[in-house]
């Protein structure tokens, strides 16, 4: 049928599939994406779904899982970009799992316990009023914990990875269970997280250090964030990785691409690396546009960029 969208998974059956009672939270049907992505580009998902609690979270897995229908996990939205077409199958937020808090203390340390929907920035504030170090470098990144987690966020050569001591998740085959930190396979802006899994909440340990000291480093990674990336844009954060041993910003700006525009997706004039929504942009042009950043910088170095933002979805049929 050209022309018409088709769904894999209407509102009819989602209500055969998942019974009221085995469901818990907010859904949304044929929602949007735009509506969450800090972007705000993206076509429709069939289904948005905003479990609860994690049994309404493996009663929507098992179901899907019987029913062969895909699905996705979204925390912030701050690192996708979302096809025009939109998303074929289910989106899943943990918006909902939220609870942080001290799990356990010793002398100098502190572990710390958080869901994967807890925003990043509450754990930089919590360190920085209690003075635990070892988060300093995430200041200023959007986001959640959980999409912190399954791309390694850092910056100023801190990253999650540093912190981290063990991961909950659940998988529709494997049912909920535990990782340490290092079978996570945390590399630069990427983690070996098995296909279907969603990150239920994580263990993290941070080290007591004198409160101001913990203050000035977040201030001032805070300050170089702001003087160097346009926070304030529709942007998803860096489009590319960093190549080894060099910076994909000062590539794409010496290959003369800052201000290069799609449509309404256009290079940062402030930071080359970050491409800016300056109303309704598509994402097909958002893709163009990195295609011919790709290029160039090909073209002038001979350097292939990769990258770092997640795609998904479908293109518009
Ligand atoms: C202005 C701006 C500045 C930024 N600065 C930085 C920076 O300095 N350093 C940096 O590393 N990043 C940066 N980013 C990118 C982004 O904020 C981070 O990558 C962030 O950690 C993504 O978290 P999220 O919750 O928004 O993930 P999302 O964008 O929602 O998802 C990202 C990926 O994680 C997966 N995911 C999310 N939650 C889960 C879960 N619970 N279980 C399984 N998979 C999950 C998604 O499927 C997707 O593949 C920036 C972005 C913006 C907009």
């Amino acid at each position: 049928m050209a022309g018409k969208k088709q769904y894999i998974v209407d509102e009819r059956l989602w209500q055969k599939m998942i019974s009221q009672e085995s469901f818990s939270g907010e859904v949304k049907f044929m929602e949007p994406m735009k509506a969450h992505t800090y972007l705000q580009i993206g076509g429709e998902a069939d289904v948005f779904a905003c479990p609860q609690d994690t049994v309404s979270l493996e009663n929507i897995l098992a179901a899907l899982n019987e029913e062969r229908i895909p699905f996705v996990t979204v925390g912030g939205g701050t690192n996708i970009l979302v096809k025009d077409g939109g998303i074929y199958g289910v989106v899943i937020s943990l918006k909902n799992f939220r609870r942080s808090d001290i799990a356990k203390e010793e002398k100098d340390m502190v572990m710390f316990f958080a869901e994967s929907g807890t925003p990043l920035q509450k754990l930089v504030s919590f360190s920085k009023e209690n003075g635990y170090s070892g988060i300093e470098g995430l200041a200023g990144i959007p986001g959640s914990v959980g999409g912190a987690i399954a791309g390694n966020a850092g910056a100023f050569g801190y990253s999650i990875k540093n912190m981290l001591v063990s991961v909950r998740m659940t998988n529709p085959d494997k049912g909920i269970y535990e990782m340490s930190a290092s079978e996570l396979g945390l590399e630069y802006r990427a983690s070996k997280l098995p296909e279907d899994t969603v990150i239920l909440s994580a263990n993290m340990r941070l080290r007591k250090d004198v409160k101001e000291d913990v203050a000035k480093r977040i201030n001032s990674f805070l300050k170089r964030k702001r003087e160097t990336q346009p926070l304030s844009e529709m942007s998803a954060g860096c489009v590319f990785k960093n190549p080894e041993g060099a910076s994909a910003g000062r590539l794409i700006d010496e290959a003369g691409c800052k201000g290069m525009r799609i449509g309404n997706a256009e290079v940062s004039r402030m930071h080359a690396n970050f491409f800016i929504n300056k109303g309704n942009a598509k994402a097909s042009d958002f893709l163009k546009l990195m295609d011919e950043v790709k290029k160039k910088v090909m073209k002038v170095f001979g350097t292939e960029l990769e990258p770092e933002i997640r795609i998904m979805g479908r293109n518009v049929n």
